[in-house]
């Protein structure tokens, strides 16, 4: 067990030292400097001479990619980090301006090596992958050629670049028109002016009436912006699919799918097997109807808590999550330990704080770091435990893979965190001796999951929808939009819960939508992943712990079928879901029993 230094509530006194990262700003301004020099020096060296590479060339240009795109990202999470727990901090808004102009810089001077690499024959190219000197990035290589279908000549792609700033000018409009939204609400404390995301959070306050109201007010302020919001989304899924016939992607998914490394097929498989087992969700609404006494579950009600766990104060998370971890593996341990003891977490909420979590990776020759904002309640614990396990995926892929191979596929970047949770709710469900605590346990999860498997795939099936419609000319209107995103809604909830009519404004200010197309099944996928492997940790016990921790050591160096396939999951196979749905039916059961 690791010393523990008490420290107050809410994790009073519990911030981060980034000097690991960079000892101070101008140490982080000369490192900048010197990336750029690199940048351009690596430009001058190798600009138009990727095809003349032989092995061992082609592997000293990756090595000296991998030394700059180490230092970039030390700069980039050095200014990140320090941005996050503190807007108002002068000195690091002005080395975030300098350092976003940088990067753009070394991004132009680097980008032709990845174009040139994609350019190349398969002649040239196979028998360069195949080479022993480059067998640390042969993934990377490889997997980058897969777009090689779909990339237009050089005068033309300069062109599509050109046009850029219009597309993000829709987003820019959406981000802007959703976080400007204000609408007076009295939570009981007295009126005040509240956000989209402050309203949207009242969905976990016990008080019933308040929830609703809040939902209300929400409505009613998203209802003068739906023409704008709707517009954004229909002028950003027109180009998106203008884009897909200019670079001869044949379906609205297939780009998302390319670079997930997903087969459409598994995709569609798993989309359907979830949707057969919607009923999971609406026995579980029906339950919690019964349990909090009303007829039928409101829209409101749906993460409301029901009966209270006690508190979780920050050190007491740590000494769970630790013994969690070490029952699994001493590494893991080994891991998390670290982050604490080398001042790598951040938990304290203060003012001027970003609100939310994240684990970041840094760099490849760096460790990680992680920002939470923890206020004692179990959620809390479970958010440690989340951001603990991308921090453990990103330590162990960063001991055994190079900077270009580090990072995992989007499709399997929430599986560590996801089974880290895991691995401690099991272990709660086991020592916890607090009858109340256990049952809010197991409800949380459970209602995490069905919002992460069961809803992420009712999305998915909206925005297939929206690109159905827009492909064959109909506009994508507020009403039209409405339709699609209720019809999805009632198929998932079914009659278990009552649909307020504003909720058809629902999808008017999820940014995935606009930012990121079809990154919604992602979520289900690697959720029910991380369900699946725990499974089989439970048949398997102490032999799965080894494969496990070389899953997390291979990081970005191979797809997910194969990293996957490594534990015996097909992804071909449509049956390979129930495990993992199934291991939602067992914490049903348990949740129906409490
Ligand atoms: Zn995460």
């Amino acid at each position: 067990m690791t010393a523990i230094t008490p420290v107050g509530p809410n994790a009073e006194g519990v911030r981060w030292d980034l000097s690991a990262i960079c000892a101070d700003v101008p140490s982080a301004h000369a490192l900048l400097d010197e990336s750029i020099l690199a940048s351009e020096a690596f430009d001058a060296a190798y600009r138009g001479r990727v095809a003349t590479l032989d092995a061992a060339g082609l592997a000293e240009a990756l090595a000296e990619l991998s030394r700059i795109s180490n230092a970039l990202h030390r700069v980039g999470s050095y200014v990140g980090l320090r941005r996050s727990v503190d807007v108002n901090d002068d000195e690091a808004r002005d080395l975030e301006t300098v350092v976003d102009q940088g990067m753009v810089r070394a991004q132009n001077a680097l980008r032709f090596f990845d174009l040139e690499w994609i350019a190349l024959d398969d002649a040239i190219a196979l028998p360069l992958i195949d080479a022993p000197e480059v067998a640390a990035d042969r993934h990377h290589l490889m997997s980058e050629r897969r777009f090689r279908p779909h990339v237009l000549p050089d005068d033309q792609e300069r062109m599509l670049a050109e046009r850029e700033p219009v597309v993000s000018a829709w987003q820019s409009l959406f981000a802007q028109t959703v976080s400007n939204i204000r609408a007076p609400f009295d939570d009981g404390t007295g009126e005040a002016e509240k956000t989209v995301d402050e309203l949207l959070s009242y969905v976990h306050t016990p008080k019933r009436d308040v929830r609703i109201a809040a939902l209300e007010t929400l409505y009613v302020a998203l209802e003068p912006h739906g023409d704008v919001l709707a517009s954004c989304y229909d002028s950003i899924v027109a180009d998106r699919l203008t884009m897909d016939r200019l670079r001869n992607y044949d379906a609205p998914m297939s780009a998302r799918h390319l670079s997930n490394e997903l087969e459409p097929a598994w995709v569609d498989a798993m989309m359907e097997a979830i949707e057969a087992r919607y009923g999971m969700a609406q026995r579980w609404f029906r339950r919690k109807a019964e349990l909090m006494g009303v007829d039928r579950l409101h829209l409101a009600d749906q993460y409301a808590p029901l009966g209270e766990g006690r508190s979780m104060p920050y050190e007491e998370a740590r000494v769970i999550v630790d013994d969690a971890f070490g029952r699994f593996s001493p590494e893991l341990t080994r891991v998390t330990r670290s982050v604490f003891d080398e001042q790598r977490v951040d938990a304290e909420p203060r003012q001027g704080k970003r609100g939310g979590a994240f684990c970041a990776s840094v760099a490849q020759d760096a460790q990680p770091f992680i920002m939470l904002n923890h206020t004692d309640t179990l959620r809390d614990l479970m958010t440690v435990a989340h951001e603990l396990g991308h921090g453990m995926h990103f330590a162990l892929s960063s001991e055994r893979q190079s900077a270009l191979s580090m990072h995992a596929p989007l499709a399997l970047c929430e599986v560590p965190s996801t089974f880290a949770e895991l691995i401690v709710f099991e272990r709660m469900l086991e020592t916890e001796p607090d009858a109340a605590t256990r049952t809010a346990l197991i409800r949380q999860e459970l209602e995490s999951g069905f919002a992460t498997v069961f809803r992420q795939t009712m999305m998915a099936r909206y925005e297939q929808d929206a690109y159905g419609a827009r492909m064959s000319g109909q506009a994508l209107t507020k009403d039209r939009l409405a339709e699609f995103w209720f019809a999805r809604n009632q198929s998932y909830y079914g009659d278990s819960m009552e649909l307020p009519d504003g909720y058809r404004r629902g999808w008017s200010y999820i940014p995935h939508f606009i930012n990121t197309r079809f990154y919604t099944y992602a979520y289900a996928f690697a959720h029910l992943a991380s369900l699946t492997l725990y499974a089989l940790y439970r048949e398997q016990g102490e032999a799965f712990v080894g494969p496990y921790l070389d899953f997390l050591a291979t990081g970005g160096s191979s797809s997910p079928g194969a990293q996957l396939g490594a534990f015996g999951i097909d992804l071909a196979d449509p049956a390979t879901w129930s495990k993992g749905l199934d291991e939602m039916e067992r914490m049903l059961v348990l949740a129906l029993e409490g």
